[in-house]
Parts: structure tokens; sequence; C-alpha cells
């Protein structure tokens, strides 16, 4: 790719002139909604979900997006257009726009629209082969009453004390709690446990995102055969899991092979995990919204 073009409100802007004024309420209080997606060969995985996700994220903190779903859907796939892109991770933010200091977002009259689109960084496919190690934090999640998990807002500060915290423990990934100390998610990531063929996902009310990923992966999972249960379950049972995984737009499905120092199974991603990842990138290129339609006809015919 020779240059990379941004969409920023209504047009397409180079990398170097895609900047957003110091008053924007995104910048000053985390005040917007945000989306991470992708496309593979030329496919955005599911994109109608993730727009739902954002139209309604908006909705719930009153924030107006000056396009409707269908406007949306095309200012992204012209972007991966733009760019030439087959294979990219599609990054959207809608801020309150810039306003005056105060936070007040009735200062703010016009929200920013933002879509970045760019070629992949893949998580190395040795991560896939070893496995994560996660550790369990001491920051506990959002409370659904406070911030909702399901706001996916540009304040994700809760996350970050999560990342930070991995970080320091030295491990791959975060285990997060809720206040009542039930396993709910990774800083960015859905997380599944294995135990004796039935597979097990904190429901989201607990205080996770409903992850796009993951809904995909309870319907394969399902196509497969095996039992799915969304129910609350606490870090010991993933201490004792057979296996555990974690699901995201951009982590797919990676399997855990230690948490907290416990060795999950013998070790190594396990048989369930390798099954639901290669159907899943079976998936990803079919279901979703095509952005060459011309070119997929071509290679069919
Ligand atoms: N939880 C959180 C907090 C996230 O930010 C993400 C990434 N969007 C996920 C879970 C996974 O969601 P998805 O599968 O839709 O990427």
């Amino acid at each position: 790719m020779s240059s990379q073009w941004i969409y920023l409100n209504g047009q397409f802007v180079t990398k170097d002139e895609a900047v957003v004024s110091v008053y924007d309420h995104g910048f000053l209080y985390g005040d917007g909604v945000f989306e991470g997606i992708r496309a593979y060969s030329g496919n955005v995985f599911r994109l109608d979900q993730h727009l739902t996700r954002m139209y309604e994220s908006a909705q719930s903190i009153m924030l107006h997006i000056p396009h409707t779903k269908e406007e949306m859907q095309q200012i992204i796939v012209d972007t991966i257009q733009h760019n030439q892109l087959d294979n990219a991770y599609i990054r959207v933010i809608v801020s309150r726009g810039a306003g005056n200091l105060g936070l007040d977002p009735a200062s703010c009259s016009k929200p920013r629209v933002v879509v970045i689109a760019e070629a992949l960084a893949l998580y190395p496919q040795e991560l896939y082969e070893r496995g994560l190690k996660l550790g369990s934090v001491s920051t506990r999640r959002n409370r659904p009453d406070v911030l909702s998990p399901q706001v996916k807002s540009l304040n994700y500060l809760n996350n970050i004390l999560v990342k930070l915290e991995a970080n320091q423990a030295g491990v791959d990934e975060a285990l997060m709690l809720n206040d009542q100390g039930y396993v709910t998610e990774g800083s960015a990531d859905n997380i599944f446990i294995v135990k004796n063929g039935v597979i097990y996902t904190p429901p989201v009310y607990l205080g996770a995102l409903e992850g796009i990923t993951r809904n995909a992966i309870i319907d394969l999972a399902k196509d497969h055969g095996f039992e799915v249960k969304e129910q609350p379950f606490t870090r010991h049972d993933v201490y004792v899991a057979d296996e555990v995984f974690l699901t995201g737009t951009a982590a797919e499905v990676i399997a855990a092979v230690e948490v907290d120092q416990r060795t999950i199974g013998d070790g190594k991603p396990g048989a369930v995990t390798n099954e639901l990842l290669d159907s899943f990138r079976n998936l990803v290129t079919k279901d979703g919204v095509q952005c060459y339609p011309e070119k997929r006809g071509a290679e069919v015919s």
C-alpha cells in the first residue's frame, strides 16, 4: 500500500492530515464510541452486528451518529477499497466532537466520525501454537450499573488498568473478575472454558462485552454438537478446566494454557479450541459484507 487513507468527517485524508481538535470531547473525556472490525479476503465479517453494537452504544450515551447504518456500512467499505485492502483491521470511532472545556456534551455540536483501515498485524502463529499465560488481576470489571460493559465507549480505562496489571505480572493477558468475584472476560477478549466436553462462558450480565466473536463461537460450537452453557463461574472452575480459550476480533480464538501459574490440561492448546479456531477461520470469509463483489464473482466463474 503506497499511502494510507483515513476517513475523517466526509473526506479521505492522509495519516498526517488525520488530526482532530484538542477540544474534542473524545480526547478530553473519552466521550464517544468505537468498534474494532476485521475484513478477511475482502469480506467484512459480521459488519451488521458490529454496526448494531455501535449504534446501540451511541443510543445509550445519547450520541447521535450523523449517518444511517447503511451509510456507515458504505463508508467502511469505501475506506477499505480506497486503501486497496483485502485483509484488514478496521477501527470506527464516533466522538462527541469539539466543544468547550466543560464536560457538558451540549457544547459539542458536531460528532466526529473516523474510519481507519489498516493491513492486519496478526498475532504471531507461534502464540496460537503455544497458548497464552493468563493472570487474574485486582482491578474489577466496571459494574453494569455504573458504566455498562455493553457500551463500547472511548472510556477504556478499566481495561487499560487491567492490561497494566497483566504486564506487571508478566502474563500475556488478564483474567478480569466482577465485584462478586465471578470471571467476566480478558482485557479485550471474552473467555470460555471447556470441562468434560461442555463449553462454558460467563453470561454478559456479569460484566462482559457481548463479543461478536463470542457469539459466533457459541453458534459454531452448537453446530459442532457441543453443549454450550452461559453460566457464572469462578477462578477455581478456570483452574480445573480441560481447556481455556479467549475470543475477540483481533485474537480470533486463542488458547490459554496457564492461569495464575496453574497449568491448564496438558499445557497445550486443546482439541476443542483448535477445532473451533479452524471452523471460525472458515466462517470469516463468508459471513459479512463483500467489499469487492465483482472480484469474488470473477473468481467463482
Ligand atoms: N471484551 C472487550 C472488553 C472488548 O473490547 C472486546 C473487543 N471488542 C471483546 C470482549 C471481544 O469482542 P469482539 O469479539 O466483538 O471483538
